[in-house]
């Protein structure tokens, strides 16, 4: 059977020979025969030389979303074969994880699909069209490969309503409210799939939380601040690297009482408080000072992990702000010789431009900082440099050095 054909514009070939999956509507010429919306297409240059095979979508910004170069058929055992592929990706560079996130949609090579793998339990969201018309197909993939006991949709994606697809929430297989335990760096996690924030925890800190922690006995005695702490990824494994103290804020109630429940579960409960509030309002708080006096520093470790600030580039300059006013407070809370650790998960802040801020505010704290580590996503969240979309997590790890 032949396929429909989408031939592209001259001059659109390059970047999709270079790796990028996405056709753009403008990039289209036309199509040669009629496509369905979630159809298999093939793509073509103006020569007619083809660049692959993808799902269509007449309804979404781009076009085509390429799944392979070559001409394939899309069925179980071609997701079955990626699914291998991405967990052979993760055996090799995450071996001790039980917990990690299955598939990352372009840096998988599977467009609008995202895994994730909480123990036994699985996530999956599916942001495009044609995925989400194959979610039978990826399911039965899924349980062939990974046996598990619970599988979850989490679909209340914005990307979604681009491609025409509402949202959907619940549960695909098994039983159950969605709470789940999982395990990072032998730590457990108590977190549920069907309410918790993004699938249930924020998976693409799982290496940093390490890293930060290994910084932990280079400051004995160490008082540790944690800011957007979340479910307290950062806070617990501070504490279990041997903080004398660890305090986490976040604004979300729910968040700061399931932290409690996670210290408590893994035996930290008596070095571990977490609070309700806005970081900005507590950070002002901590560092209001009468006139003429200091602000005392009180923390060795600080961490600051807080959500996107932008999720377009016309906000970039108010994110850079907010970014800006947190790490001169925070700055100001660190001991001489103390570390901050931080990170931006906007894709539209780079990783430059992300250091630029926190050097301005060094500034204006008279700090000079020391860079001691640069953090990016866990590579169970893979990238692809030609894919720029796939890189997005940051961070930096800054002594106090005079
Ligand atoms: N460090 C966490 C992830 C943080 S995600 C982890 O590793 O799991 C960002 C967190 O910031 C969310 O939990 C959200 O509830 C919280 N948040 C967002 N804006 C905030 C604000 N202004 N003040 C405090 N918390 C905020």
């Amino acid at each position: 059977m032949t396929l429909p054909t989408l031939l592209l514009r001259p001059g659109e070939a390059d970047r999709v020979l270079a790796g990028h999956p996405w056709i753009y509507k403008g990039s289209a010429l036309r199509l040669t025969a009629p496509a369905a919306d979630g159809a298999l297409v093939q793509v073509k240059d103006h020569r007619q030389r083809l660049l692959g095979v993808g799902f269509y979508n007449s309804r979404s910004k781009i076009a085509v979303r390429l799944l392979a170069p070559e001409r394939v058929e899309v069925n179980e055992a071609f997701f079955e074969e990626r699914l291998r592929a991405a967990l052979a990706h993760r055996q090799r560079h995450l071996p001790h994880a039980t917990s990690f996130r299955v598939v990352n949609a372009e840096g998988d090579f599977l467009s609008g699909l995202v895994v994730d793998k909480y123990e036994n339990a699985l996530v999956i969201q599916t942001s495009a069209l044609g995925m989400d018309q194959r979610k039978g197909m990826i399911l039965a993939a899924l349980q062939r490969l990974l046996a598990p006991t619970l599988v979850a949709e989490r679909n209340e994606l914005a990307s979604r309503k681009f491609e025409g697809l509402p949202d959907a929430n619940g549960l695909l297989a098994g039983s159950g409210d969605g709470a789940v335990a999982a395990r990072l760096n032998g730590l457990q996690f108590a977190t549920n799939v069907l309410t918790g924030q993004k699938t249930g925890l924020y998976l693409d800190q799982q290496t940093n939380y390490a890293r930060v922690a290994a910084f932990v006995p280079l400051l004995p005695g160490a008082q540790v601040l944690d800011c957007f702490s979340y479910l307290g990824g950062f806070a617990l494994h501070a504490a279990h690297a041997g903080a004398a103290h660890v305090h986490g804020v976040d604004q979300s109630a729910e968040a700061v009482a399931a932290a409690g429940a996670n210290a408590a579960a893994n035996g930290l409960a008596e070095r571990c408080s977490f609070e309700a509030a806005n970081v900005f309002d507590w950070l002002k708080a901590h560092t209001a000072a009468p006139a003429h006096e200091k602000v005392l520093p009180r923390f060795d470790l600080i961490i600051l992990d807080p959500p996107s600030f932008t999720r377009t580039r016309a906000s970039v300059p108010d994110a850079l702000r907010g970014y800006k006013e947190i790490h001169l407070r925070a700055l100001k809370l660190l001991k001489a010789g103390g570390i901050l650790a931080t990170f931006c998960c906007s894709h539209h802040v780079d990783a430059a431009t992300f250091q630029d801020v926190i050097l301005a505010a060094a500034f204006d704290a008279r700090r000079v900082l020391r860079r001691i580590a640069t953090f990016s996503q866990s590579p169970d969240h893979p990238i692809l440099p030609s894919v720029p979309e796939t890189e997005y997590l940051k961070g930096y790890a800054f002594e106090w050095a005079r």
